[in-house]
């Protein structure tokens, strides 16, 4: 997908009420947004699905919903206050501001291009009998490529675990990456720059304490363990989820919902036996590639990228990457966690935080998998690929949204063919028949096939149409977005068609 294609989807998701930039009447906020009507449907709907297939259909999965604001020593025990933070460095000439591991990701990330092209040239030379492995582990242009990566990659990983930032603003000018706005190696030293923003609570300054707003939703379930597993009767394993707000005050902020300084995480701890963290790792990632596959979208979309460096509590790290319109890209991380949260707060606030394991007669700290995906970012992905542009065998061409039906917003779109002899009422008794299962529309305004097609831009999988024949007979039209078929059925078929098109349960049962 293009720069404009990308643009496209930001100016289609504005047009039809999914998103706004938050305060725009005062020229907006930086990387803040807002959700519209549409948009606020899609994202809970987002929301119910992901919740359903964690809570609903674990038996062992219980969700919370924390608050916001906690206690300032949280984020002290968490690691956060001394390491949530980016290594940010400027070019300037530019002025422009950015993350020097992000500066490197991307430069690898050109090399890997690199491999893709010498990969996808091969297996057009050698045909059926091209093996990809036997290739990239002889040919030397790409062989040369992986030892590229690796060397830039270690080293980038070594100097920042010796927290030597020196080293790293001389990696980025020993492989001569530029600035890809000026075009320069005029770097600034690379500084740390911590992501968290600060508050106050209480009503006087002098006594006042200061506060965070989280920057991840985990150390609310974290802080909760024990009441849970006490009040649940919760046996290991197992998880708990949570959705909510999280805060970072991020360096850059270009890509639209993608990063956000004020977004929302839907995340789930699984506590395990000690020395079970590595199989139920595994495990967890091939649960949530299911679910993400299971939303119908090309599964070349999607891609797992183990962690080089590790996150100051994790044992094992990779992300789920999808090939949003910029590119592959992070949509969900699973990370081994250890016990390195438990402990801590059970080091900080002096309460045991231990679970008496009845099989093995013993008290443990439990250790965590966690699995962390942005809610945003998940909205973007299925936005950014739902947008679609049809020729159509006329000539004409339409713009749909092909997202998929039991997450769009609204369901049915009820339209009486004319605003006359009846049929509103008609189709208002259609829409009254339906709303109590459904989010549905009532449209009158405009020719037909005008209203078809902004259905169809809003997603909406479903249209019925009430026409003079329906006031005879008792029949429909139904018509459907993807294919633009339609059919004929009687009114009282029509609510088993919706639920049977629009069904989560039927979703649920693909997991
Ligand atoms: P990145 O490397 O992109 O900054 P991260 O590795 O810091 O992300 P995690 O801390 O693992 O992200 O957070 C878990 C999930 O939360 C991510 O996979 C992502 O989907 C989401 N997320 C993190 N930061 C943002 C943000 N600024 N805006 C929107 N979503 C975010």
């Amino acid at each position: 997908m293009s720069d404009d294609q990308f643009k496209n989807v930001i100016a289609h998701a504005k047009e039809y009420g999914f998103i706004f930039q938050s305060s725009e009447i005062y020229d907006g906020l930086s990387a803040v947004y807002d959700y519209g009507q549409n948009g606020a449907l899609l994202k809970n709907n987002i929301k119910a699905y992901w919740w359903g297939a964690m809570v609903q259909m674990h038996e062992n999965i219980v969700g919370i919903d924390s608050a916001i604001f906690m206690h300032p020593t949280t984020w002290k025990a968490s690691g956060h206050v001394d390491a949530f933070n980016d290594p940010l460095i400027d070019n300037k000439d530019s002025k422009k501001r950015y993350r020097a591991d992000v500066l490197i990701e991307d430069h690898v990330e050109k090399i890997r291009q690199k491999i893709e092209k010498e990969v996808a040239k091969a297996a057009k030379r050698f045909g059926e009998s091209f093996e990809r492995e036997q290739f990239e582990s002889t040919n030397p242009r790409v062989v040369g490529y992986h030892e590229k990566i690796r060397s830039v990659m270690d080293r980038f990983v070594k100097s920042m675990e010796a927290e030597d930032l020196a080293d790293v603003k001389q990696l980025i000018e020993d492989e001569q990456i530029k600035c890809p706005v000026s075009g320069s190696m005029n770097w600034t030293d690379v500084r740390q720059f911590n992501l968290m923003f600060g508050t106050q609570m209480g009503s006087v300054a002098e006594g006042a304490s200061t506060l965070y707003l989280r920057p991840e939703t985990a150390q609310g379930i974290f802080l909760n363990y024990l009441n849970v597993q006490k009040t649940g009767r919760m046996k290991i394993p197992f998880g708990i989820a949570q959705i909510g707000k999280a805060f970072r005050n991020e360096i850059v902020a270009r890509q639209f919902i993608f990063r956000m300084r004020e977004f929302e995480q839907m995340e789930m701890q699984f506590f395990v036996r000690p020395g079970t963290e590595m199989e139920w790792y595994e495990k967890w990632k091939e649960k949530r590639l299911a679910w993400h596959n299971s939303l119908g979208f090309d599964s070349s979309n999607y891609r797992f990228h183990d962690h080089e460096k590790l996150a100051h509590y994790a044992n094992a790290a990779a992300d789920i990457e999808f090939k949003f319109p910029f590119g592959f890209k992070e949509l969900e991380g699973i990370h081994s966690r250890t016990d390195f949260d438990l402990k801590q707060h059970e080091e900080f606030s002096g309460k045991k935080l231990q679970y008496f394991d009845p099989e093995l007669g013993e008290n443990y700290v439990p250790y965590v998998v966690e699995t962390s995906i942005g809610l945003d970012r998940m909205f973007l992905a299925i936005l950014s690929n739902s947008l679609q542009t049809e020729q159509l065998e006329d000539g004409s061409s339409r713009t749909v949204m092909n997202i998929p039906a039991f997450l769009a917003p609204y369901k049915v779109a009820v339209l009486p063919l004319l605003k006359k002899d009846g049929l509103p009422e008609k189709a208002r008794d259609v829409v009254n028949a339906l709303k109590f299962d459904h989010m549905v529309q009532y449209d009158e305004k405009d020719a037909i096939g005008k209203r078809y097609r902004r259905q169809d831009a809003a997603g909406t999988p479903l249209c019925v149409t009430v026409d003079h024949q329906t006031l005879e007979d008792h029949t429909l039209t139904v018509r459907f977005r993807d294919t633009m078929k339609q059919i004929r059925i009687p009114m009282d078929e029509l609510n088993e068609l919706v639920a049977q098109k629009v069904s989560l349960s039927a979703q649920f049962s693909k997991l």
